[in-house]
């Protein structure tokens, strides 16, 4: 890659990410101590349920009869330890799979409650009293338990929040867009807990999206009853060309399928024309994806951290999704990342990001992602709402390579906007260990 920098300084550049690999080092172990259970576990399903290559061909019309897909869904419960799965590329996106898992549950009279805070963005709609469409219209009402200013689930006042009408709990693994840590996978399960101590039949859904692999265990595992996510984000491993998947209880699946396609089809129709090895393929390689992604993530919180950013979460935290926030603090500032993330992209590196809106977001959005899938944010990708406190939301990357050198070209975007807090400390102080 071609630097602007002087010599001197590019030197000082490349000598901090020897400084950062070697900071990061004990972060990779423990990585790789994660993707390898996980890469045993995903193994073991394909085992488990007997893929064979005929599995990887699709259907046409109806798609009756496809074993690829009924197949493919008994891998996805296997995996996730889930009971069922619905995996569909019928099913959109994100967004959608969690519609559906919401919209298949409730029944007018019903509340829900969304106990990790003001759940994602795109949801929004679902919640607002007069959009068409919304939980609202279907007099279904739905209320949101805040975080408490440390920002984890308030379990005090949880007790008080639901109610006998409540018929579904909504958590949020991932942070979205917020400034608050992700929600763990032992504290979901200890919400799942507490919640059904108040009350079993209260269904426990999980918005699983760029959580999936991140830890050793996943929501069905710890108690959740409906779990939802994209293939474009973890479970794709970047292959996918796209759909979403809903995995939990046989019930809840069946209904899940019946909403998605109608009463009496279920899950027995949806075709893929173009087969399913990809989603197979995507879902064997995701637990590598996801750690170069996350080693990605560890480099750049580090890396940022040296040049004078605030970043969330700090490098050596312990994380349960895929984002990476960093504090850049101005619009402009936001610009230059991401036209840095843009240009060292594969794909569309010669475009320069320019904010929008997008369909189910509320501020204008600027979005870098030089992705082979569209939108693909298991792919590297860098997201930036363009209004205070101007944070930018990293993730994703199909090697931590790329991100590297995509960080790297983001840097000095900012370094020539004159936009970077600090420069790189000279390698002897970092030998005196003053480079923090
Ligand atoms: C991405 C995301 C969604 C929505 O997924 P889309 O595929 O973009 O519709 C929902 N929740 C969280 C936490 C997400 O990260």
């Amino acid at each position: 890659m071609k630097f602007c920098f002087q010599d001197s300084l590019k030197n000082k550049f490349i000598k901090l990410q020897t400084q950062v690999e070697k900071e990061i080092a004990p972060i990779i172990d423990r990585i790789n101590h994660i993707s390898q259970s996980n890469h045993r576990k995903v193994l073991k399903a394909f085992q488990d349920v007997r893929v064979s290559d005929y599995h990887f061909y699709g259907s046409t019309g109806y798609g009756y009869n496809d074993l690829g897909r009924d197949t493919l869904e008994e891998l996805y419960a296997n995996v996730f330890g889930a009971e069922d799965a619905l995996v569909r590329n019928q099913i959109t996106c994100g967004t959608h799979a969690i519609y559906t898992a919401l919209f298949s549950v409730l029944r007018p009279g019903d509340e829900i409650l969304f106990v990790t805070g003001k759940p994602y963005d795109t949801l929004q709609r679902f919640l607002e009293p007069f959009f068409p469409g919304s939980l609202a219209e279907w007099g279904i009402r739905s209320n949101v338990l805040d975080l408490t200013s440390g920002e984890y689930p308030d379990f005090d006042a949880l007790a008080n929040a639901l109610t006998p009408k409540t018929r579904m709990v909504g958590i949020q693994r991932s942070c979205g867009y917020q400034r608050r840590p992700a929600v763990n996978i032992q504290t979901i399960g200890a919400l799942i807990r507490a919640i059904k101590s108040y009350n079993e039949n209260i269904i426990c859904f999980v918005d699983n999206c760029y959580g999936e692999f991140v830890e050793e265990k996943e929501p069905p595992e710890v108690g959740a009853d409906l779990t939802a996510g994209s293939l474009i984000k973890n479970p794709g491993g970047g292959l996918a060309d796209g759909g979403g998947y809903l995995v939990g209880k046989s019930q809840l699946i069946k209904s899940a399928a019946r909403y998605l396609t109608a009463p009496g089809l279920g899950k027995g129709v949806g075709s893929t024309p173009g087969g399913h090895r990809l989603i197979y393929q995507g879902l064997f390689m995701a637990p590598l994806i996801v750690a170069e992604a996350l080693k990605g993530a560890v480099f750049a919180a580090r890396y940022m951290q040296h040049l004078g950013f605030k970043v969330s979460p700090e490098y050596d935290a312990h994380r349960a999704d895929l984002v990476q926030r960093i504090e850049i603090g101005s619009s402009k500032g936001i610009l230059a990342f991401c036209k840095g993330i843009q240009n060292g992209s594969p794909v569309d590196a010669h475009f320069r990001p320019e904010p929008s809106k997008l369909p189910g977001y509320n501020d204008e959005l600027v979005m870098a992602a030089g992705t082979f899938v569209q939108g693909s944010s298991i792919e590297l990708s860098a997201d930036a709402p363009l209004c205070p406190p101007y944070d930018v939301f990293l993730q994703g990357g199909l090697s931590q390579e790329y991100v590297k050198l995509a960080l790297l070209k983001a840097v000095e975007m900012l370094y020539q906007e004159h936009l970077l807090p600090k420069f790189p400390a000279s390698s002897k102080d970092y030998e005196q260990g003053g480079g923090a």
